[in-house]
């Protein structure tokens, strides 16, 4: 049995059932594709699950999308980070809502020209939704193959290689199930701590497991240890309960999140009793929270940016988690229940 053989008829014992996932003999639909696709980006599907089934009910399909405030896309994104994704997510359905009359073009190359949908991204929308003959490469399928071909030089250098492998694997049937069944493999079985090999339909064939290395695949190039910076986060209430919050410039950390009034986020470290800290990709983050009932309203000079915010409303905001963080520290968690 060749390997898509093998991987095709363990999938189809196998596969999971995931919320965005067509059932079994039925068509896949491209809006639910695309928008898991994105959300898993850099979240795991255990965290997206419950997001995607909200944004379906908040928005069913790619026209109502389209037609909500970015505000409400970010706010029910909440949580999820990086909100660039958010915003792209936002972008992506006026496109197809506005010039492709409610359909997503079907071919990768037609697929990345829309915002925030990248190679990776694309070739899974391409192989998943419309059963194109495509790799999609994601670290799932990074950990498998290098395993498999015992590729041993480290991640990020392999990607060309382990591309090339991906590429001539890829059937010309039930493409979008081979992409499915190789991500469902990475998830369940060639896990990346211990790879559970006796039951893998690839086990007579995998090099790694022949040389006795496959757990320690794929290598990876150390990460560089990030730096911490530090701020302070004012939370200021008005009389009446209210909280200061102010919306982030729409570029950048962030963008278009909601926050409390900070300082700037220097290198450093904070020392302060009453903290919260936060950890970005590219940085750790230690806040000190102070609070004041004190503010001069002429103070906030753009009111544009700025809104004060009755507490039982903060929870349906979009603010990121480290603000939630702050807010909870202020006020306790109660607060962020609604
Ligand atoms: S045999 Fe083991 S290491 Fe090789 S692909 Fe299967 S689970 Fe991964």
């Amino acid at each position: 049995m060749d390997f898509q053989h093998k991987i095709l008829t363990w999938y189809d014992k196998h596969r999971r059932e995931l919320p965005w996932r067509a059932a079994y003999g039925q068509v896949p639909d491209p809006y639910h594709v695309w928008l898991s696709e994105i959300m898993l980006q850099q979240t795991t599907v255990a965290t997206v699950k419950s997001y995607f089934l909200k944004f379906l009910r908040l928005w069913p399909d790619v026209d109502t999308m389209a037609g909500a405030e970015l505000n409400d896309i970010l706010a029910a994104w909440a949580g999820l980070g990086y909100y660039a994704r958010a915003r792209n997510l936002h972008a992506c359905a006026k496109i197809i809502a506005g010039q492709h009359g409610g359909f997503f073009p079907q071919t990768i190359v037609e697929l990345q020209k829309l915002p925030g949908i990248g190679p990776y991204t694309g070739g899974a929308i391409a192989a998943i939704a419309f059963d194109q003959s495509v790799a999609a490469v994601d670290g799932n399928v990074e950990r498998v193959l290098s395993r498999y071909y015992a590729i041993e030089a480290p991640l990020p250098d392999s990607k060309p290689l382990i591309h090339k492998r991906a590429i001539v694997l890829v059937p010309q049937q039930r493409a979008g199930d081979f992409a499915q069944a190789m991500m469902d493999l990475g998830a369940t079985v060639c896990t990346p701590r211990s790879p559970n090999c006796t039951i893998c339909p690839l086990a007579t064939e995998c090099r790694g497991l022949k040389k006795g290395i496959a757990s320690t695949l794929p290598r990876k190039i150390p990460k560089k240890p990030r730096p911490t910076r530090c701020g302070k986060a004012f939370v200021v209430q008005r009389e009446d309960g209210a909280v200061l919050l102010r919306r982030r410039p729409v570029k950048g950390l962030l963008g278009g999140m909601l926050e409390v009034p900070c300082s700037e986020w220097l290198e450093g470290e904070s020392t302060a009793v009453k903290m919260i800290e936060h950890t970005f990709t590219h940085f750790h983050l230690m806040l000190e929270v102070i609070t004041s009932d004190t503010i001069n309203e002429a103070e906030i000079r753009d009111s544009s940016t700025h809104e004060w915010v009755a507490l039982n409303q903060l929870a349906g905001k979009a603010l990121p988690t480290v603000m939630k963080k702050v807010l909870v520290e202020a006020f306790g968690s109660d607060v962020l229940k609604g």
